[in-house]
């Protein structure tokens, strides 16, 4: 089947995951029949649906139409048979019990026209097991959708035993038309990839805590503020339930044995059902505690704690890659969407050093015999062969990026794109480091005339500073001070650069987002975005050049309102405000910031180059200003571009400039 020939689509189940499902397929054109057992479970299902839908047009997400029409698309229905006749592709997300899976799978195989396509979103049971209670199983897979399905980005499409390559394939091309990234799991293996490295990172810190190497507090504030994971091991397992990691955990524990055993810690919670958040206690106490309050303080952090966690992770990793289940870019993309990691699991283990990793495994093993230390084969071939990245891979030399990407474009746009959309594109360290090393690209490249900055994904330009990374950068040589002149310069270069930079903002640009906004010479906006500079709500100050740069586009009294006030601005008043040049609607958006750059592109690169420099060094001498102009006129008058230029007037032509 192809993606064109898919128009409905039966979900099973209006739970958590069936009704947001149902939404993601409805907000993307298809027809729903969303089933669940009776009708105040498929009602209450809808009822989410249209809450969301809500929620969504109220923050401009989307238009109250859009919203209108993706509910009308969604059938609520208890009848199976009724949702399934017409089905183009079923997915199924009822509990995660193999006898009600099976029994659904027998019936609506009975009912469910045969050209259809079966995909289930288990999230840890055998989809080849489950296709065979079908008698289509090449035409089944797993869909492993991520909560909540609306906002996460990750779907995992997992190949069974039978499953044939055209299912994979149409798969994953609904998963992408729905808007996802799809990633292919090549063999049905227990926890597919997010869990498989997220499940066994919870037991072995438990594991720790457990043999005494280390304390709950010990291990939180060295996952979450020196690696640099988004929660502490502890704080993720009470938020996803202790229960649903160790019901994972025990299902890989019978399917491939004793180094998934579980902590008899985790035992212990599951059995005194403190399961976490949910239940109010689980680790950390979330009724009369604190909750999980994980600590920055650096004299937590536990060097030894960290080698294991990532000497655990890495041994994943190698057996994903060994077995041939998915590459380490695949890996790495999934669990930075499925689990919000700045950096993917293989990305960790080289940076670390992959010899010292598994090193520390050996150490490990021979010390506690335990079996979740034994090396996986491939663990041993990739650390000789010095990771999961081979750095000679890269065919044009250039460096890889984790958090911007560079682009080209046939007319002479380079893209500079903030490429952390789980993260809402949040400025950290790294990015900032990686900001300077891409300008330094852009600007030797000769045939690039113009700049596009953007944000990845549909949320935000950029929401701020990345506080998270910034403060878990303890270690790093940056003080505050250092930090701050460190963002404002390489912000700065933005203004330096001799080529117009456009900012296009689609989503928030807030706070450190803003600050390098600013540093653009046009910013165009979606109708939808939002500016602010919320530093003064932190008891903070914008520290990347938001005092200075701010005032010059838009005057003091409003930079004052802006910043003293750390309110939202919609971007039809950031127009009036003089800050956007252009807004837009959304779905003109790309093509009008690629056009606005592509134009400018096209402009006299050597005149542009005098303007920006005597504009900007005459801001506050405007003496100095007027000696770079007539400089500059000076340079350019005899130009071969002015030439080009009088002959194309004259001529009624498009001038073609060369920089001469
Ligand atoms: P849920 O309990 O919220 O929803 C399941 C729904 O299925 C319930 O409304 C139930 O009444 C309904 N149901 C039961 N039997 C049915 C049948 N025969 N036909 C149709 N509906 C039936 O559970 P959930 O969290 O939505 O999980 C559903 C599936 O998704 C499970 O396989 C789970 O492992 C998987 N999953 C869950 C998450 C998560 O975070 N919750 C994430 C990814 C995958």
């Amino acid at each position: 089947m192809e993606l064109e020939e898919i128009n409905t689509i039966a979900v099973l189940g209006a739970g958590n995951m069936g009704h947001g499902i149902s939404e993601v397929a409805a907000l993307s054109g298809y027809d729903v029949n969303m089933r669940d057992i009776n009708d105040e479970f498929v009602q209450n299902g809808y009822d989410q649906i249209e809450w969301s839908l809500g929620k969504l047009a109220e923050s401009d997400q989307i238009t109250e139409d859009d919203a209108d029409a993706a509910l009308e698309r969604v059938t609520p229905l208890v009848d199976l048979e009724e949702a399934v006749a017409d089905a183009d592709v079923v997915i199924e997300a009822v509990p995660e019990k193999m006898e009600i899976k099976r029994d659904v799978w027998e019936d609506v195989e009975a009912f469910a026209p045969d050209h259809a396509v079966f995909t289930t979103n288990t999230s840890s049971l055998s989809i080849t097991d489950l296709s065979e209670f079908t008698e289509r199983p090449e035409r089944f897979c797993g869909m492993h959708f991520f909560n909540p399905p609306i906002r996460m980005d990750l779907v995992e499409v997992i190949s069974g035993e039978h499953t044939d390559d055209a299912t994979l394939d149409v798969v994953e091309a609904l998963a992408e038309d729905f808007g996802k990234t799809p990633v292919r799991v090549r063999k049905d293996v227990p926890g597919f990839i997010v869990n498989r490295i997220l499940v066994p990172l919870m037991n072995e810190a438990a594991w720790l805590v457990e043999d005494d190497v280390a304390t709950i507090e010990e291990i939180d504030a060295t996952t979450k503020f020196d690696v640099g994971l988004p929660m502490g091991s502890f704080e993720l397992a009470d938020y996803v339930g202790i229960d649903v990691g160790y019901h994972v955990l025990e299902y890989m524990h019978d399917v491939a044995g004793d180094r998934y055993e579980p902590c008899p810690l985790m035992n212990e919670k599951v059995e005194n059902e403190e399961f976490g958040q949910k239940s109010g206690k689980g680790f950390y106490d979330y009724e009369d505690g604190d909750g999980a309050d994980v600590s920055m303080d650096e004299d937590l952090f536990s060097e030894a704690v960290k080698e294991r966690l990532l000497a655990v992770l890495a041994n994943e990793v190698a057996f994903l890659v060994g077995n041939d289940v998915a590459s380490p870019e695949e890996i790495d993309t999934a669990v930075k969407l499925g689990g919000r990691w700045p950096k993917g699991p293989a990305k960790f283990a080289d940076e670390y050093g992959i010899a010292t990793l598994f090193d520390a495994l050996e150490d490990a093993y021979e010390e506690t015999e335990h079996p979740r230390y034994e090396p996986f084969d491939y663990f041993a071939t990739v650390a000789e062969e010095g990771g999961f990245y081979d750095d000679t891979d890269d065919e044009d030399g250039a460096p890889e990026f984790d958090t911007i990407e560079l682009t080209y474009s046939g007319d002479k746009v380079a893209q500079i794109e903030l490429n952390r959309p789980q993260q809402m594109n949040s400025i950290s360290l790294e990015l900032i480091e990686e900001l300077d090393a891409a300008l330094d690209l852009v600007e030797e490249d000769d045939d690039v005339r113009a700049l596009l900055l953007t944000g990845a994904g549909s949320k935000a330009f950029s929401a701020g500073a990345d506080f998270m990374s910034i403060a878990g950068s303890g270690t790093d040589p940056f003080g505050a001070v250092e930090l701050s002149k460190y963002g404002q310069e390489t912000f700065g270069r933005l203004e330096e650069i001799e080529m117009p930079v456009v900012a296009a903002i689609d989503g928030y640009c807030l706070g450190g987002g803003m600050e390098l906004a600013t540093c653009a010479d046009v910013r165009i906006a979606t109708t939808r975005s939002e500016f602010g500079q919320p530093e003064f709500d932190l008891g903070l100050l914008p520290g990347w050049g938001g005092t200075q740069r701010l005032q010059r586009i838009v005057g003091m009294g409003r930079a004052k309102e802006i910043i003293f006030t750390a309110e939202r601005f919609p971007a039809e008043e950031m127009a009036e405000y003089g800050f956007v040049n252009e807004v837009v609607e959304p779905d003109e958006f790309e093509t009008a910031a690629h056009e606005y750059a592509a134009k400018l592109a096209g402009g006299p690169p050597l005149a542009m180059r005098f303007t920006k420099r005597a504009m900007h060094s005459g801001w506050d001498n405007h003496e100095a200003g007027l000696e770079v102009e007539s400089m500059g006129f000076g340079h350019v008058v005899n130009s071969e571009d002015v030439h080009e230029g009088i002959n194309a007037f004259f001529g009624d032509d498009e001038p073609e400039f060369e920089g001469k």
